[in-house]
């Protein structure tokens, strides 16, 4: 037998001919479960998330996984299991990490406009600290606490400001975006937090961007924070701890993100200099947790050949698999069974059956197959399932989360009984 695992996608991998998630073969799920079919491997997050933990081994550290990357309970449960907080942005993102078993007081709660009564929720589960992200929102927090005889302890979001021009990528902590308060509001602003009554000020936060493959901007981000660390403890306001985000890209297409290790070295080495090793650090990946860790499998419908273009119509579609026609970004696209080795490939741009044209998954891809074959998306994992909808009354796909040789449905696939269960028709 030869093995041959998937670039970026550890505990992914054909054997002789046929594509395993761990020790089960994929097109045995797609057929016992259906398509279009999530599968995540367990081992492949734990992995993810052992080297984040090996880059703060000896420190103290606190690793929230943001959940909007995936939130489905068997999702959570696994990060839950492994120790990890969970950086939500909504109420129902809290109600998720209690029923999956997640500690309230390991909740930290990011997001530009939580409402009063989420906050209230979020302080009478006891959550970590809210992240919060404008002058407005620290007086009615604290207005919120008081009423509820609380201190609501808070971390200030700040825009770090990376010079866009020396780093192109899709960003979050640029001026001009609504994200966080500015780098010369924020003493002033920490100053007034520490003058309301209902807040104890506990740390210090920002969140740069997202898929994030070089080191440059982290880096050029932790000077920035720190200068303001340095700022708001002179003025006499203690910080418990310094949380830098999340971002770390994965492997797509090519990309060559640092390891969370390698990248936490740099890091560290930084911070240690400028005097902050002793601070707890707080991290909230998401992405890197669960991007590759996940494939959704599929079925190809129809082939379609034309003159100017040849389509291959999938089961699968940009309601499952919304980032290509949110971001134009690539998922590649890989056989269950590798086709024999004189196979005819043409190109195809893969689509799916949705009535918009922005519904297609991958664009020009050199592909052998025929009706009735079976083909896995890649980098899943992420912003896919919890980025679903039921446009066009599709259903959502069912999930399968595989450890070592043992699938557990960790979502069964959606019927039209659920998707109309809120709907009423008037009376006549
Ligand atoms: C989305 C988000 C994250 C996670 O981003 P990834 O790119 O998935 O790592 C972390 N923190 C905040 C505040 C976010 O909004």
């Amino acid at each position: 037998m030869t093995t041959h695992t998937l670039p970026g996608h550890p505990h992914f991998a054909y054997r002789d001919k046929d594509l395993f998630a761990e020790g089960l073969r994929l097109s045995e799920l797609a057929s016992i479960h259906g398509t279009p079919l999530f599968v995540y491997s367990k081992a492949a997050m734990l992995s993810a998330l052992a080297a984040y933990q090996r880059g703060f081994a000896g420190r103290q550290a606190q690793i929230c996984y943001a959940m909007k990357a995936n939130s489905s309970l068997g999702v959570l449960q696994v990060f839950a299991q492994a120790g990890c907080g969970f950086d939500i942005v909504s109420g129902g993102e809290l109600e998720r990490v209690l029923a999956a078993g997640g500690e309230a007081g390991k909740v930290i709660f990011s997001g530009v406009g939580k409402t009063r009564a989420e906050m209230r929720q979020a302080l009478l589960a006891g959550i970590g600290c809210f992240n919060v992200e404008s002058e407005a929102e620290l007086d009615v927090l604290s207005d919120v606490a008081l009423s509820m005889k609380l201190r609501a302890p808070v971390s200030i979001r700040v825009n770090p400001n990376v010079d866009p021009k020396t780093h192109p990528y899709i960003s979050t902590g640029l001026k001009g975006n609504k994200f966080g308060v500015a780098h010369e509001d924020a003493l002033r602003i920490y100053q007034h937090a520490a003058s309301l009554k209902g807040l104890q000020v506990v740390g210090i936060d920002c969140h740069i961007g997202s898929q994030i493959t070089d080191t440059t901007p982290y880096l050029d981000a932790m000077d920035r924070v720190l200068d303001l660390v340095d700022a708001i403890e002179a003025a006499g306001i203690a910080l418990e701890h310094i949380d830098f985000g999340g971002g770390l890209g994965i492997n797509y297409n090519n990309d060559a993100p640092p390891e969370a290790d390698a990248l936490w070295q740099l890091l560290l080495a930084k911070l240690d200099a400028r005097g902050y090793g002793a601070k707890k650090l707080m991290i909230e990946p998401g992405r890197s947790l669960v991007g590759n860790a996940g494939v959704c499998l599929t079925e190809v419908l129809y082939v379609k050949p034309g003159e100017q273009k040849n389509f291959c119509i999938i089961d699968a579609a940009m309601n499952d698999l919304p980032r290509p026609a949110m971001y134009q970004a690539f998922h590649a696209i890989v056989p269950l069974t590798q086709a024999a080795a004189v196979a005819t490939a043409s190109t195809y741009d893969v689509v799916g059956p949705v009535c918009e044209s922005g519904d297609w998954i991958g664009r020009d891809r050199d592909l052998s197959v025929a009706a009735g074959d079976q083909l896995a998306v890649l980098s899943a994992g992420a912003y896919c399932m919890s980025m679903s909808s039921n446009y066009n009354s599709r259903g959502r796909a069912a999930e399968v989360l595989v450890d070592g040789d043992k699938a557990h449905l960790i979502r069964r696939r959606e019927t039209l009984q659920d998707q109309i269960r809120q709907e009423q028709l008037p009376a006549v």
